[in-house]
């Protein structure tokens, strides 16, 4: 698929305020700093879909925009940076759990990992929540530049398995990096499918 348009068409914080489910949606969430600004941008080939934030945590309103016309891509708040406020946390994370489990018009989840590490209870945790819930995931090892290979494979290794442990069924999961375009391509081909599908 090619990104021929992306345009930012809302920002919703809290659930009700979301745009109507016209277009079939492709989430993107993660622990803050994991790279999701990049990935989004290098992902629609824009500099600035996303605002790289040099302040983690910052993201935190549902981010709505349409590419081609056909598809919305969701850019969710981060979850896990402890120097969030609890009261917006604890707002933002029932903006966002209500989305995950509501919201009719979503396709696909991406949950982004950290490439760079062994596996993290939170993001197999909330793995395990999108499984139980019956939402679709995928997984997307961010920064594959910064790991050295052998390291990268050991801890996506690592974080299937156990994954495996909780989940049944091995979800799709691809390797990325900003800086190198990488996983772009498949990214977008695995969307291009499931909007076929
Ligand atoms: P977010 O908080 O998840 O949106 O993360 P950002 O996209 O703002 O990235 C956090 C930091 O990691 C920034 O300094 C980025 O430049 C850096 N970063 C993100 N993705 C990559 C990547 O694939 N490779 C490298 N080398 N750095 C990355």
């Amino acid at each position: 698929m090619k990104v021929r348009s992306a345009d930012f068409e809302t920002s919703a914080p809290e659930y009700e305020l979301c745009p109507p489910p016209n277009l079939p949606e492709f989430a993107f969430i993660g622990r803050s700093n994991v790279g999701k600004s990049s990935l989004l941008n290098m992902l629609t080939g824009r500099k600035a879909l996303a605002r790289v934030s040099a302040r983690p945590g910052a993201t935190q309103m549902i981010n709505f925009f349409t590419i081609n016309g056909n598809w919305s891509l969701v850019d969710l708040p981060g979850y896990g940076y402890s120097k969030t406020p609890q009261a917006v946390r604890e707002n933002f994370q029932k903006a966002v759990s209500d989305y995950l489990a509501n919201r009719e018009s979503l396709s696909c989840v991406f949950v982004l990992i950290d490439g760079r590490l062994t596996p993290q209870k939170i993001d197999l945790d909330f793995c395990d929540w999108l499984a139980v819930g019956g939402v679709p995931f995928v997984i997307a090892f961010t920064k594959a530049d910064k790991t050295k290979a052998g390291k990268l494979k050991s801890n996506v290794e690592a974080f299937l398995a156990e994954l495996a442990d909780r989940v049944e069924g091995e979800p799709r999961w691809f390797v990325t990096s900003a800086p190198e375009s990488k996983g772009r391509e498949e990214m977008l081909e695995f969307i291009g499918q499931v909007l076929e599908s």
